[in-house]
């Protein structure tokens, strides 16, 4: 089970004993009406609910505690998502059941129950006003869900649309904080795990809300150079500060003043003269845009570094897989290991489609690094699969694994490995997307 998978349990429980420790467990187990079981089902699947998207919304804040945590910022993005996935499943299961009540009751069908009610005063006021702009938001949050989910529908739009997201799970939040003093949880251990997550939520979404994610970890830099290497990939060299510190391997978050969005790099270069490289391969609308877009003296906000595909790990055989662009962290590596002693055996598998603008780079750092270099040539020798990978480097199950590269040639080496019974914990990789 993958690390995040297991923290997506973790939370999973921890809303399970939040409703285990308040009184609604009790109701519901007692209850012998149909409004008394009705209310129980909504207070579980609300809790599951709001608790999952409290914790999606903690992990996309960027809090360094909490990528450790999660494995990296890759990761978070990965526990987000299935988080957010699950914390809208259980939202919505609730509002249905609200939904449905309701129109039952308009249909006659069912009668409006005697209202159980006890709050008075300011609590009955903010109670009220928790419900204020519910229903509009949830039916935007199921827009923008869907727009997440539908992978069809282009990145931008998926992006400025996520924006509301934070304010939609205000609203939504303070329904949860509120029903709270409707159901007596308040003074209970349920109340209190649920409010700490409602509160630690609300906090990250204001955060999030106001594009304040990261900002212990941002600097202005300037471009001192960029040009194309290659058709369709770009190099650019950013100056940073004395006090920049990073691993080779680690990414960082670049915004040019041209884009709304920062955009994730890794940094390309291992050097001391306090500039940094990038590679950036031209894929979409924002990195088309680039090379006439930017010059030289222009002004470029870096946030990071982030990511754990460092390649510390204690093996003493590591393989490296890289694919097209996602050669760009392992060119950092090779420079870290020219500067100073490569105490491993490292093979690193580099494909490419046709001759690489990296090919000469590589191969003379490799001969410096002391690192084996197998290059594929995918136009020339067919796609990189598993097997050849296997017929290339013999020693794989007793290596750790270091891969960079499309999705779904990571998805051909998970497969590979786990036919083969060799654990994925050697396999490490910094997924290249966040959506
Ligand atoms: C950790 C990491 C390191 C990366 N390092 C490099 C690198 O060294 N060189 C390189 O060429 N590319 C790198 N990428 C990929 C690069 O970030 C995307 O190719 C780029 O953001 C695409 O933007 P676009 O608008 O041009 O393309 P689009 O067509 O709009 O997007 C293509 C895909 O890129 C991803 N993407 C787009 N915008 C963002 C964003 N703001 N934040 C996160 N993901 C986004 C999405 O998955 C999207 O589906 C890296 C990605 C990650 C996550």
């Amino acid at each position: 089970m993958k690390n995040y998978t297991k923290w997506v349990l973790f939370i999973f429980l921890a809303a399970l004993l939040a409703f285990i420790l308040s009184p609604s467990l009790e109701r519901l187990l007692t209850s012998t009406s149909y409004y008394g079981l009705r209310i129980q089902i909504m207070y579980l699947s609300g809790t599951l609910g709001i608790i999952f998207m409290s914790a999606a919304v903690i992990a996309s804040a960027r809090i360094s505690f909490i990528n450790n945590l999660l494995g990296g910022l890759d990761k978070a993005y990965n526990f987000h998502k299935l988080s957010a996935g699950l914390g809208f499943l259980f939202g919505f299961i609730h509002y249905i059941i609200s939904f449905s009540n309701k129109m039952l009751i308009k249909a006659g069908i069912i009668e409006s129950p005697a209202s159980t009610n006890h709050l008075t005063g300011t609590i009955l006021e903010i109670y009220k006003a928790s419900y204020a702009f519910l229903d509009p938001a949830f039916i935007i949050m199921i827009i923008v869900v869907f727009i997440a989910a539908y992978r069809k529908i282009p990145y931008h739009i998926f992006q400025y649309t996520h924006k509301l997201i934070p304010l939609l799970y205000l609203f939504v939040a303070f329904h949860a904080f509120a029903t709270i003093f409707r159901g007596g949880w308040v003074g209970t251990v349920g109340g209190v795990i649920l409010h700490a997550f409602v509160i630690i939520g609300a906090v990250c979404a204001v955060i999030t809300l106001f594009q304040l994610t990261g900002i212990n970890k941002r600097f202005n830099g300037t471009v001192k150079s960029i040009k194309s290497i290659q058709t369709g990939i770009i190099e650019i060299k950013i100056s940073a500060p004395d006090t920049f510190k990073y691993k080779a391997g680690q990414f960082v978050f670049l915004k040019f003043k041209f884009s709304f969005e920062p955009h994730p790099f890794s940094i390309a270069s291992y050097s001391n003269d306090g500039i940094l490289t990038f590679y950036i391969k031209e894929s979409g609308d924002f990195t088309n845009k680039i090379v006439n877009n930017i010059k030289e003296g222009d002004t470029v906000r870096v946030e990071g570094p982030y990511g754990q595909f460092t390649f510390d790990d204690s093996n003493k055989n590591q393989l490296w897989i890289a694919g097209g662009i996602g050669i760009t962290p392992f060119i950092a590596a090779l420079e870290n290991l020219s500067l100073n002693k490569n105490e491993k055996n490292i093979t690193l598998i580099f494909s490419s489609v046709g001759k690489s603008p990296f090919d000469d780079k590589i191969k003379s750092l490799c001969s410096k690094s002391n690192v084996k270099l197998i290059s594929v040539d995918t136009n020339k020798d067919g796609l990189l699969t598993y097997d050849k990978i296997k017929s290339l480097a013999p020693d794989i199950a007793a290596s750790s694994i270091w891969f960079c590269g499309p999705y779904g040639f990571r998805r051909c080496v998970e497969k590979g490995l786990k036919a083969d019974n060799i654990s994925i914990k050697n396999l490490h990789y910094d997924s290249f997307t966040f959506r």
